[in-house]
C-alpha cells in the first residue's frame, strides 16, 4: 500500500496562487503578520505528523477497534492512539485556530481546515477526538459565561481534556424536538441531567484526563419542541475530582471508523451547568454544528485524497491487458492498467473532484476568517453570507464525493481493493458515515433550499452568483468560460424554479433539494476549475519550470468541463420535474 503523502503542492496552489489567501488574511487585524513563510512551515509540520504519526496507526486502529469494559465502564482506544494523541496535543495542533486569550494560537480557521484535511486523510478515527473537542470549544467561546470559559477552555484548547456533542437519543436523530433527556434545577444553580444519548463520538476513552460533554436536554417547564431545548455542560470529573454521573453504557458495533469510540452515554442525575439561555440550546448547538459541518466536509476530502493516492499507486504497478491502440510496454507481459480509458476515467474523476473540492473548501474557510475578524461590518456580512450559503454544500458534496472517490478508487484496484491489503476498503467503510452525521446530506440540501437561498431575502445567493458573473465578465476569453457560463445559466434557472415553486409549495423545494445542491456544487467546482486553469495557463505562458503540474491543471479543467459538468443538464431536468412522480406513490404502491 503506498504511504500517504500530504498534497502540499496542490494545497499551496489553491491557497497561494488561486485564492491569494495570504493577501485576504493580512487585511484582518490579528493576521497582519501571517505570511507564506509561517503558513508553509505549519503545513509542512502538519504533513509530517499526518504521514509519520497518524497514518501508520490507521489500519491497526481499524483492525483492533475500541474495547469496552462493562465492569469499569471504561473504554480503551486502539494501541498507539494515546501516544499519537498526546503528540498531537503537545504539538499545539488542538490550539491552532483558538483564542489566544485561553491558550490558543489565534491562527486562521482556514489553516485549521487544511490541517484537518491531512489529519483525516491519515487517520479519520483518531482525528475525530480533537475534531469534536473543537466543536465544544467553539460553543463555549460563543455562548459560555466568562467563568465557564476560564474554567474549561484552557484545558480543551491544550488538548488535556476532550469534548463531545450529545444530541442523539434512541427516538430522535434529525428531529431533536423529540429529546427526552431532562435537566432538573439543583439548589446551587446547577442542574441534574438524566437520560440516555446514543452514538456519542468520544463519549468515553482513555486519551485524556477529563471529558466535557455538551448535552442537549429539556427543562421541566420547556415547550415540547425544538424551542424547548437547552444546552448543558457536563464534565466527566467535577472540579473537586469527584466522578460525575455520566457513564458509558457500551460501544456501538459499526461499519467503519472503528478506532473512534461511538458510545451509548447514560446520564444518571449528572451535575451540569446551563450554557447560554434556557430553551436556546439549538442556536448554541448550531454554532458548534456550523464549523463542525465544514470539518466533516474536510473529512470527505481527506479520505478522497488518500483513496486517490492508493488507486494511482496501484494502477501504475498493475500490469493487465494491452492498450487498445497497441502495446505500450512491449518488453513486459502486459501494459500497466493506466493505459485503459476506463481506468483513466476512474482516476481522473477522483483527481478533478478532489482538487475542485479543495478549492471550494478553502474558499469557504477563508470566508469564516473574514466573517469573524474583518473590521468593516459590510465585508463581514458579505463573508458570513457566503459562509452560511456554502457550508451545507461543502458538508454534503465533499462527503458524497469522499465516498464516491473511495468507491471509484477501490474499483481501480479490482479484487485487490476488496481485500484488506491495500487499505482502500477501510476508506470506503470509514467515509460512509460522513454523509450521515452532523445532519444527513439530505438535511443539508433542505438547509440550502429552505434557509440559505432565502438568507437576507436572497442576498447571500445573489452575492455568490455575482462573483461568478464578475469572473466571467473579467475573463471573456477564458477557454473554460463557455462551459462554465452554460452550466451557471442552468443553476440560475434551477434557483429561480425553486424560489418560485418552493414559495408556493414547500414539498416542491423538498423534492428538488438534493439534485439542486449537487448542481450548485458542480457549478461551483466549474468556477474554481476555470480559475485554476487560468492561473495555470498564465504560469505556463510565463515559462514556469513546473510544466507537468500546470499542464495537468489545464487538462483537468478540460476533463471536468467535458465529462463531469455535463451532469448539470440532467440535474436541472430533475429539479424542474417537480414533486409529482415522487409524491404520487401510495404506501401500498411502495410495497407493490
Ligand atoms: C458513527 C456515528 C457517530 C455519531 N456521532 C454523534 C455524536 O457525536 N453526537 C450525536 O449527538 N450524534 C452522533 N451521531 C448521530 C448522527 O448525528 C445521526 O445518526 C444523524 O443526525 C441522523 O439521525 P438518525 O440516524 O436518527 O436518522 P433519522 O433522523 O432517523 O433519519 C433517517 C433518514 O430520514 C431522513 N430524514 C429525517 N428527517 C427528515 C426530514 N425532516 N426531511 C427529510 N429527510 C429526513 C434522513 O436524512 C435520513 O436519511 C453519530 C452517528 C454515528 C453512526
Amino acid at each position: 500500500m503506498p504511504a500517504y503523502r500530504a498534497p502540499l503542492r496542490d494545497m499551496h496552489f489553491v491557497f497561494d496562487e488561486v485564492l491569494d489567501a495570504y493577501a485576504t488574511l493580512q487585511t484582518l487585524p490579528s493576521q497582519r503578520e501571517f505570511g507564506n513563510d509561517l503558513g508553509g512551515a505549519i503545513l509542512e509540520e502538519a504533513a509530517k505528523l499526518a504521514e509519520n504519526v497518524l497514518a501508520p496507526l490507521n489500519a491497526s486502529g481499524d483492525q483492533q477497534g475500541c474495547q469496552y469494559d462493562p465492569q469499569t465502564k471504561a473504554v480503551k482506544v486502539p494501541d498507539g492512539f494515546r501516544s499519537a494523541y498526546q503528540q498531537f496535543a503537545q504539538g499545539g495542533w488542538t490550539a491552532l485556530a483558538c483564542e489566544p486569550e485561553f491558550g490558543g494560537q489565534g491562527l486562521p480557521h482556514v489553516l485549521n481546515m487544511m490541517v484537518e484535511e491531512m489529519v483525516c486523510s491519515a487517520n479519520l478515527s483518531l482525528g475525530m477526538y480533537p475534531g469534536l473537542t473543537h466543536g465544544a470549544i467553539n460553543a463555549l467561546t460563543a455562548h459560555g459565561t466568562r467563568a465557564q470559559q476560564e474554567q474549561y477552555l484552557p484545558k480543551l484548547i491544550s488538548g488535556e481534556w476532550t469534548g463531545t456533542m450529545c444530541l442523539t437519543e434512541p427516538q430522535c436523530g434529525t428531529d431533536l424536538g423529540l429529546i427526552r433527556t431532562r435537566a432538573l434545577p439543583n439548589a446551587d444553580g446547577s442542574y441534574a441531567i438524566s437520560g440516555t444519548k446514543i452514538w456519542i463520538t468520544g463519549g468515553e476513552h482513555d486519551l485524556a484526563d477529563n471529558i466535557l460533554h455538551l448535552v442537549l436536554a429539556k427543562l421541566p417547564d420547556a415547550p415540547n419542541s425544538v424551542k424547548g431545548i437547552s444546552l448543558f455542560l457536563v464534565p466527566k470529573f467535577l472540579a473537586c475530582g469527584t466522578r460525575n454521573g455520566a457513564f458509558c453504557g457500551g460501544l456501538e458495533h459499526k461499519m467503519g471508523i472503528k478506532g473512534s469510540a461511538t458510545c451509548v452515554m447514560n446520564f444518571e442525575g449528572a451535575q451540569g451547568w446551563l450554557i447560554g439561555e434556557p430553551n436556546k440550546g439549538m442556536s448554541c448547538m448550531f454554532t458548534m454544528m456550523n464549523s463542525a459541518r465544514l470539518m466533516v466536509g474536510m473529512q470527505g476530502l481527506g479520505i478522497a485524497e488518500n483513496a486517490y493516492q492508493i488507486s494511482l499507486g496501484f494502477a501504475r504497478e498493475r500490469l493487465q491487458g494491452r492498450a487498445l491502440s497497441g502495446p505500450k510496454m512491449a518488453d513486459k507481459p502486459a501494459d500497466s492498467i493506466m493505459v485503459h480509458p476506463d481506468v483513466r476515467r476512474n482516476l481522473l474523476r477522483q483527481k478533478v473532484m478532489i482538487e475542485g473540492c479543495r478549492a471550494l473548501a478553502y474558499f469557504t474557510g477563508l470566508q469564516m476568517d473574514v466573517a469573524h475578524q474583518h473590521q468593516d461590518p459590510e465585508v463581514r456580512e458579505r463573508a458570513d453570507d457566503l459562509l452560511q450559503l456554502l457550508t451545507p454544500v461543502v458538508k454534503s458534496f465533499l462527503t458524497d464525493e469522499g465516498f464516491n472517490c473511495a468507491n471509484d478508487g477501490l474499483q481501480v484496484l479490482g479484487g485487490s481493493g476488496y481485500t484488506q491489503d491495500w487499505g482502500i476498503e477501510q476508506l470506503v467503510r470509514d467515509s460512509r458515515i460522513t454523509r450521515i452525521y452532523e445532519g444527513t446530506n439530505g438535511i443539508q440540501a433542505l438547509d440550502l433550499v429552505g434557509r440559505k437561498l432565502g438568507l437576507g431575502g436572497g442576498r447571500a445567493v445573489r452575492s455568490y452568483f455575482a462573483l461568478i458573473e464578475g469572473w466571467l465578465q473579467a475573463h471573456p476569453h477564458a477557454p473554460h468560460g463557455t462551459a462554465l457560463a452554460q452550466a451557471f445559466k442552468q443553476l440560475q434557472q434551477a434557483t429561480l424554479w425553486i424560489v418560485t415553486q418552493g414559495m408556493q409549495d414547500p414539498e416542491q423545494a423538498g423534492a428538488a433539494a438534493t439534485p439542486y445542491l449537487r448542481l450548485f456544487a458542480l457549478v461551483s467546482l466549474a468556477w474554481f476549475w476555470a480559475r485554476m486553469a487560468a492561473v495555470a495557463q498564465q504560469q505556463l505562458a510565463a515559462g514556469s519550470s513546473e510544466t507537468a503540474f500546470y499542464s495537468a491543471k489545464v487538462k483537468s479543467a478540460d476533463f471536468y468541463m467535458s465529462r463531469v459538468l455535463t451532469e448539470s443538464s440532467g440535474l436541472l431536468a430533475e429539479v424542474t420535474a417537480g414533486k409529482a412522480s415522487l409524491m404520487a406513490f401510495s404506501d401500498e404502491e411502495f410495497a407493490a
